[in-house]
């Protein structure tokens, strides 16, 4: 055999594709619903999606705009060194060096604290946004500190990249009274100093107009992820978790399911065990056993999860090779599971390829 040639035994692995053209339809559906830009929020590893495939396809989609939560996950977009992006960093970072170091690399100001610390240590306010906070208790400027911060910014003619606050999954009567508080803010302190005006996440998008803003800032959503209760029908869902069946076996000449002894689980009229290249190694947490695969447009029962494989319950009809779905019904993985989507996809790890497709 020839050293560098490949030798394939047929694709077994699990993987997660990428639907690329839901995602832009999302991405320009979104854009045109609020007339506003887009900052792509694309922590945890994109919501599962993979950062850099998904950065990579909308940046050539004329996306300019992406957050994260992590410095991690800024080093992973600017390893794609791609021109005429900006990159938001929604958490407080540790090492300031790294904004110094990298001009397109922006953050927010967490609290007024963060604020006064920002300008001791000199970083330019042409990389910070200003987060105010209207009482979730998360992140941003606190209101007790609001007057505090007007004096400072007036008194020191600050001007900053962006200003922006957040609504989360508020009830919309909530929402519009942030959206009131923000802009009563934005007059007082002067909307020119700031280039970009952002509110509203994906929740927000669906809810409100945003008024007063430039961008909208969502991930969820962009994703097809749609949060129960802010159901947009023309938002498109993008992935898919599958596999091929590695083999089967007969129930009768088997002791032990994975680790677990056969008599502990409870068993149907299916007498075959089918094996998968899936485990909790993979994120697919072991909460997920008595979770239904999809195999042949039929519901099949996943018994066992272990670290590296998992074993599902199959009848006569199902054969080794054949595809199977994880997570095929989101509304019935979610009510099953008790944690929303964007939970479990993101849990998903790197040892589970993401193709674009
Ligand atoms: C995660 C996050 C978002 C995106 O939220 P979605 O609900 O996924 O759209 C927006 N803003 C901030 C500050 C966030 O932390």
């Amino acid at each position: 055999m020839r050293k560098n040639r490949r030798v394939v035994m047929g694709f077994k692995d699990f993987k997660i594709e990428v639907n690329k053209k839901n995602i832009l339809h999302n991405y320009e559906y979104l854009k045109r619903l609020r007339n506003k830009e887009i900052i792509a929020v694309v922590k945890a590893n994109a919501y599962g999606h993979g950062i850099k495939n998904i950065v990579s396809l909308l940046s050539e989609h004329g996306c300019k705009y992406f957050a994260v939560a992590r410095e991690c996950e800024a080093e992973k977009i600017l390893e794609l060194k791609l021109k005429n992006v900006n990159i938001l960093i929604l958490e407080t970072i540790e090492d300031l060096n790294f904004l110094k170091q990298n001009k397109n690399v922006e953050m927010v100001i967490n609290s007024f604290k963060d604020l006064l610390f920002l300008l001791e240590s000199d970083i330019s306010t042409e990389q910070l946004h200003l987060k105010l906070d209207f009482g979730f208790g998360r992140n941003g400027v606190v209101e007790s500190d609001f007057s505090k911060l007007k004096k400072l910014i007036l008194e020191k003619n600050l001007k900053f990249k962006g200003i922006c606050t957040h609504v989360f999954a508020a009830d919309y009567e909530d929402m519009l009274i942030v959206e009131k508080k923000f802009n009563n803010i934005l007059s007082e302190l002067d909307k020119e100093r700031f280039d970009i005006i952002h509110m509203q996440n994906s929740a927000g998008v669906i809810s409100i107009e945003g008024a007063g803003c430039t961008h909208i800032r969502c991930g969820t959503i962009l994703f097809g992820l749609q949060e129960i209760g802010y159901y947009d029908p023309n938002i498109k869902r993008a992935f898919k978790l599958i596999g091929k069946i590695l083999d089967i076996k007969d129930l009768n000449d088997l002791k032990y399911i994975g680790y677990e002894k056969k008599e502990k689980i409870t068993l149907t009229e299916n007498k075959k065990i089918a094996k998968i290249r899936l485990g909790y190694g993979d994120g697919f947490s072991k909460r997920g056993e008595g979770i239904m695969s999809i195999i042949n447009n039929k519901k099949f029962e996943i018994v066992h999860i272990s670290m590296d494989s998992s074993f599902i319950l199959v009848d006569e009809s199902v054969k080794e090779g054949d595809f199977i779905e994880i997570f095929y019904d989101l509304e019935d993985s979610i009510k099953y599971l008790k944690v929303p989507h964007y939970e479990f996809l993101s849990c998903i790890n790197e040892r589970i390829k993401r193709e674009i497709i």
